[in-house]
């Protein structure tokens, strides 16, 4: 029967795919069609796989998913799964509802990302979920903690740390928890699977906010979470479905794109953080560098032990708080001042002032968050124009 003009108008255009497309398409649809009831069924119920609805699946989405997984699992021999989320702080939050409920508490460190830790104490604690903050890096401590605290469910870790670059043992670490029925939780943002691979060291669950490098371009806010085990899989993927923290195809898109060059890339930020982190280490009005290349710094051992290498993150501390710090950073010229971290130029962000603006000042300051530290993500420009730039906005302060 031949439709009318208005009805050919509405209907949706079918697909005229003959051949595959070299690139990844986008699917920008937010629902998937059933030819009969029995076929809706049949999927709804997970007898058979297929997309339905945006919110539980997209082929982009998954396509860009299974890619990431791949590759924190590359050394395994089975393959992780992934789930992609509208951001890192999703995939964290979702992570947790999947995994823990009231009165389950979490162990972790002082020094993750603000928005981690005020995450933990200002939504979840409502929740019911007790967070005990500690430093993580003695493995017999952490025994002790466990020790204390038989409630703890989920061990969550963010190794090297935002922002002072604090490492803790991944295979320790792992190998204590599982012999205690702990589950393990690592945020790899910092590295990507290029650098570290957790599940390698038999941790249990990985996270990242791809907006960070596995985009490494800066237009896209996304997140994953990576397991390998399939005990809590479908209790993760529930909490994103129904709390509704899936992500879209074009940010999933965006993130595949900038994926495909993210070996250049790290090697690249690696071998700018490295001549950075030395130039600044010799500066009298530097404190401090925390970059573990830099075989002084403490946790120089531990980051060669389970990272290939040491990335595009550093903080330094310049002498004079955080007037001078402010000073430095309103002096650079090169570099952006932004609230993001790997991209391919290089961004400083005063984390006092920022991040960590709302995270209890004595966690803080206990844990190396000073005001007068800076944080730096190091781009892929020529390593002589950063430390240019770096040179004429620290050397002001003498
Ligand atoms: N994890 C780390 C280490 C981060 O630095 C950030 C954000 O800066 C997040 C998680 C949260 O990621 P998103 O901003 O994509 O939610």
């Amino acid at each position: 029967m031949k439709r009318s003009f208005s009805s050919l108008c509405v209907a949706s255009t079918e697909s005229h795919l003959t051949t595959p497309p070299h690139q990844l398409p986008i699917y920008a649809t937010s629902s998937f069609v059933f030819d009969n009831v029995q076929d809706s069924i049949e999927v709804f119920t997970g007898r058979q796989s297929g997309h339905v609805y945006g919110r539980y699946g997209n082929p982009t989405i998954d396509a860009v998913a299974a890619r990431i997984a791949e590759l924190e699992s590359y050394d395994l021999e089975d393959t992780a799964w992934g789930i992609m989320t509208s951001s890192g702080m999703s995939a964290i939050s979702s992570l947790i509802m999947g995994l823990c409920e009231s009165g389950d508490k979490i162990l972790t460190q002082g020094n993750l990302y603000g928005g981690t830790t005020e995450l933990f104490g200002k939504v979840l604690g409502k929740l019911g979920i007790e967070t005990i903050y500690e430093t993580l890096t003695d493995i017999t401590h952490i025994a002790d903690l466990l020790d204390q605290h038989p409630d703890t469910k989920v061990i969550y870790v963010e190794t090297p740390s935002n922002p002072t670059m604090a490492c803790i043992d991944l295979a320790a670490v792992a190998s204590l928890a599982k012999a205690r029925g702990v589950i393990t939780v690592v945020d790899n943002t910092f590295c990507t699977p290029y650098l570290q691979r957790p599940l390698t060291h038999g941790i249990d669950y990985v996270i990242h906010s791809t907006t960070k490098y596995l985009n490494g371009h800066g237009n896209s806010i996304a997140g994953i979470i990576i397991g390998i085990h399939d005990t809590y899989h479908h209790s993760i993927w529930q909490a994103v479905k129904l709390a509704g923290t899936n992500t879209n195809a074009w940010d999933a898109w965006l993130t595949a794109n900038g994926l495909r060059t993210l070996t250049l890339r790290m090697d690249k930020h690696s071998g700018n953080a490295l001549a950075l982190a030395q130039y600044l280490d010799q500066l009298p009005s530097v404190n401090h560098v925390n970059y573990n290349g830099l075989k002084n710094h403490p946790y120089h051992a531990v980051a060669s032990k389970q990272m290939h290498q040491y990335g595009g993150m550093l903080s330094f501390e310049v002498d004079g708080g955080q007037a001078a710090a402010i000073a430095v950073m309103d002096h650079l010229k090169l570099a952006t001042q932004a609230p993001t971290l790997g991209d391919v130029d290089t961004l400083v962000l005063h984390p006092a002032t920022s991040s960590h603006l709302n995270v209890d000042k004595q966690l803080c300051l206990d844990n190396g968050i000073t005001d007068g530290l800076i944080r730096v993500s190091v781009g892929i420009e020529a390593a002589e124009d950063i430390i240019a730039d770096f040179d004429q906005a620290v050397g002001q302060l003498a």
